[in-house]
């Protein structure tokens, strides 16, 4: 049977029904706890270390201030860390929709935990409502949640799918993740422009193919 789509890219706002929104954005958001100050002066100091390692000169201007701004870095590209992903989409609403909602084209940045550099790129999310559904802006920010994290891609495009199935008890859930990684472009095999696709499925959208080429044809991969 064919289900009348349900789609939105990250980027515009959703065109769920207007109360539903209004009362998802007064939701409170779950903030990542800030790094104590420790922490930070410990990674600055590590950081230095490293510099020094590698023959610099850590007291030159364009250097001194580095170490802490390494450690400011880390801080906010981790703090998917310190953020549970269940609580992101912890504010739901009982609605049972026809038809799967589709998420588009969220951006993220994370990073590569065999060599703690970037890879970034695209996430796609659809699910299949039974009786509750999510505010739109929630998935992106579970996908935020699982990207700000020393992470492999595989496994963030499980943890998508695994958050979104136990919140919301869908129908199905699909994930596709797109990413380049720079440990593949700037070193190693050096292949700039290689693009990792991985795919998480859950309930209908593991058993049916058609289901699967429709999230496809939504969000504009076929
Ligand atoms: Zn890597």
């Amino acid at each position: 049977m064919w289900r009348d789509p349900y789609t939105c890219t990250s980027d515009s706002e959703s065109p769920a029904p207007a109360g539903t929104q209004a009362a998802n954005s007064r939701a409170p958001q779950p903030a990542p706890e800030p790094w104590p100050d420790e922490t930070r002066q410990a990674i600055a100091y590590h950081v230095q270390q490293i510099l020094r390692l590698c023959g610099e000169d850590v007291n030159r201007p364009g250097l001194v201030d580095t170490p802490m701004r390494v450690a400011r870095m880390m801080e906010e590209m981790l703090a998917g860390m310190r953020v549970n992903p269940d609580d992101v989409l912890s504010t739901v609403f009982d609605e049972a929709a026809a038809g799967p909602v589709v998420v588009s084209d969220i951006r993220f940045y994370s990073l590569c935990e065999h060599h703690m550099v970037p890879f970034f790129g695209t996430a796609h999310v659809a699910y299949l409502p039974s009786d509750r559904i999510v505010g739109i802006s929630k998935i992106a920010r579970l996908v935020d949640a699982v990207s700000r994290r020393l992470q492999v891609q595989e496994r963030m495009t499980e943890q998508i799918a695994d958050a979104v199935e136990r919140v919301l008890q869908p129908a199905g859930v699909m994930a596709l993740v797109e990413a380049e990684h720079t440990c593949m472009c700037a070193r190693g095999i050096k292949k700039p422009g290689s693009r990792t696709v991985t795919v998480a499925t859950r309930g209908e959208y593991s058993r049916d193919a058609n289901l699967r080429s429709e999230f496809l044809q939504l969000i504009r991969r076929t």
